[in-house]
């Protein structure tokens, strides 16, 4: 394997699609559940995202949709690995392999998901996409990397993450050797020394943190059961689910809708999320890709009645069971 470290996922899916060809006229599949730097990046390529609905139970891309969405111009399918929950791999792969497709995983919010026994990010893609961003799983402040199988790959994605040049600033400058060629259209995308000194000793708290972050969603699995609650799919038997975020439901019997759910947690000191507005209810999505609710039913029941409750490796016990208490008083009242 190997693994091209960049300043953003944002601008790894970029150089990752475009080391692929990927460009004006292409189509890249993803779904409308995500952030929207998942479609950004390809749209910035001049390719057109084509989004689709989700499944109501995993919140991911809904596998049976794909196909009805590839064109002779599709060229990627980008599936998103929500919450750190892996999306449906062998349907993906398959549907990739018999139209001749790549799969770029947008696994920003995957570290350390696995699917089937493999860690997403480990050869099953064409690439793998993750970020360090501040919020996710470990942090370079700003930063990301992409995993890829294919070292002709790898290669061009290092020429195109620094400016399209054939040799970085260290081997250009170690010895008697000045010369170098822009051998393409590369971007300003590396890394920096900086952000990768902070990225090896979050490397190490990896396992700790995310073995922490299970425990605290384990604990919400069985203790919020039986409430007004659709609580987030696990991972399949076997499997790791990265445990990013928590993202529930309220059942259509909650005493209460979403919003007031949100304004209600946070006057007790609770914040929460909501993952994601999605993609079509964004006005330049809207107006770029002419998208409406209409398309995306499974999605637009979700986003009503989703909250997202706060789940980080520094939590103490104590503030899991105020979250738990908290959240219990309000769906019983
Ligand atoms: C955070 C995030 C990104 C972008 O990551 P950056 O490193 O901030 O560019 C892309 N996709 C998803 C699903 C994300 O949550």
């Amino acid at each position: 394997m190997q693994a091209v470290s960049v300043a953003s996922a944002t601008v790894g899916l970029t150089i990752a699609m475009k080391a692929l060809g990927v460009g004006p006229g292409d189509e890249v599949i993803t779904t409308t559940n995500t952030f929207s730097a998942t479609a950004m990046s390809a749209y910035h390529l001049g390719a057109r995202p084509v989004l689709v609905d989700i499944d109501p139970h995993t919140l991911t891309i809904d596998p049976a949709k794909i196909e009805a969405a590839i064109t002779p111009r599709t060229k990627v399918l980008l599936p998103v690995h929500l919450a750190g929950l892996s999306c449906d791999m062998d349907v993906i792969g398959e549907l990739a392999y018999q139209h001749n497709l790549h799969v770029i995983e947008d696994a920003a919010h995957a570290l350390p998901t696995t699917w089937k026994g493999r860690l997403v990010g480990s050869g099953a893609a064409t690439a793998s996409v993750f970020s360090f961003y501040t919020t996710k799983s470990i942090t370079t402040g700003e930063g990301g990397m992409v995993t890829t199988a294919d070292p002709d790959l790898a290669a061009c994605m290092r020429r195109l993450r620094l400016h399209g040049i054939d040799r970085d600033a260290f081997s250009r400058l170690s010895g008697n050797s000045w010369q170098y060629d822009v051998a393409e259209a590369g971007l300003k995308a590396n890394m920096t020394d900086i952000a990768a000194s902070l990225g090896v000793v979050q490397l190490a708290k990896l396992d700790r943190m995310w073995a922490r972050r299970t425990e605290i969603a384990q604990r919400y699995l069985h203790e919020l059961a039986g409430l007004p609650l659709i609580l987030p799919a696990d991972a399949r038997s076997g499997d790791r689910h990265a445990w990013h975020l928590f993202i529930c439901r309220l059942s259509s019997e909650a005493p209460i809708g979403r919003n007031d759910f949100v304004t209600a947690m946070a006057a007790h000191g609770v914040q929460c999320a909501v993952h994601y507005i999605p993609l079509h209810r964004h006005s330049f999505w809207r107006a770029t890709l002419g998208v409406t609710e209409a398309a995306f039913p499974q999605a637009e029941a979700v986003f009503n009645s989703t909250v997202t409750l706060p789940l980080f490796s520094a939590m103490t016990d104590d503030d899991v069971r105020y979250v738990i208490d908290v959240t219990r008083s309000i769906l019983s009242s």
